[in-house]
């Protein structure tokens, strides 16, 4: 439970950064939060290339493609709050160089030294969710079960991304061994935005409006880890 006053400086904070986000009042967030001064924001859009990941089940929508679109929303909310970010994936080619044998290792190599050489502060990695089960849907983050920061910081985009749920379900974030997750000991979470196996995500997901509130949760929740 979190004290009064310390809520209150959270929500100041917070909003604060959201105004400098939607491109509102910049000035006044540099002035007031200091902490997001030169902070570095690794932001991983994954897959890409011959890579799409899965696909939406209705849409055929490219998990990739997806990724990429709500990375792009992300890197905008934290540049205009005063972070540099770096992206991993700026565009829908993959990092694995020719399409040879290996292609996925050399892409996940190249996204390592990425990261290693930004010396970031957080590693957030987007993907979407596929389930043999059509029913499931919503959010999930993962975070490596070694990193305390890590599974502080799933919780609260965990948090974020379970107000946005349609269905009001909530998850817990989930502890994953992913190669992701061990490229930084800085905070990294592999953010699942949706299940694309699901008609309805698959179709909120292929939405510009709902990838903006999204990324927005996202962020929201990177902002109170810093809190
Ligand atoms: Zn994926």
């Amino acid at each position: 439970m979190l004290t009064l006053k310390k809520s209150v400086l959270i929500t100041v904070a917070v909003i604060v950064l959201i105004t400098a986000a939607l491109g509102v009042g910049a000035g006044v967030a540099a002035a007031y939060v200091p902490s997001s001064n030169g902070k570095i924001i690794v932001i991983d859009a994954g897959h890409g290339g011959i890579d799409a990941g899965v696909y939406g089940v209705e849409s055929g929508v490219k998990e990739s493609e997806i990724n990429l679109a709500i990375a792009k929303l992300l890197q905008g909310k934290f540049v205009n709050a005063g972070f540099r970010v770096v992206m991993t994936r700026k565009t829908q080619a993959g990092l694995y160089g020719t399409k040879s044998k290996g292609f996925k290792m050399r892409d996940m190599k190249k996204r390592r030294q990425i990261i290693e050489e930004s010396n970031p502060d957080m590693v957030i990695s987007v993907h979407q969710n596929y389930c043999p089960l059509p029913s499931r849907r919503g959010g999930q983050v993962f975070y490596n079960p070694e990193s305390e920061s890590g599974k502080k910081l799933a919780e609260c985009v965990q948090a974020e991304l379970n107000a946005l749920a349609c269905d009001g379900k909530k998850t817990s974030a989930l502890k994953g061994d992913y190669y992701l997750l061990k490229c930084s000991e800085s905070p990294s979470v592999i953010v699942e935005c949706g299940f694309l196996s699901n008609p309805d995500d698959d179709k909120l997901l292929n939405d510009g409006a709902y990838r903006e509130s999204v990324a927005y949760a996202v962020f929201k929740g990177a902002l109170f880890y810093f809190c």
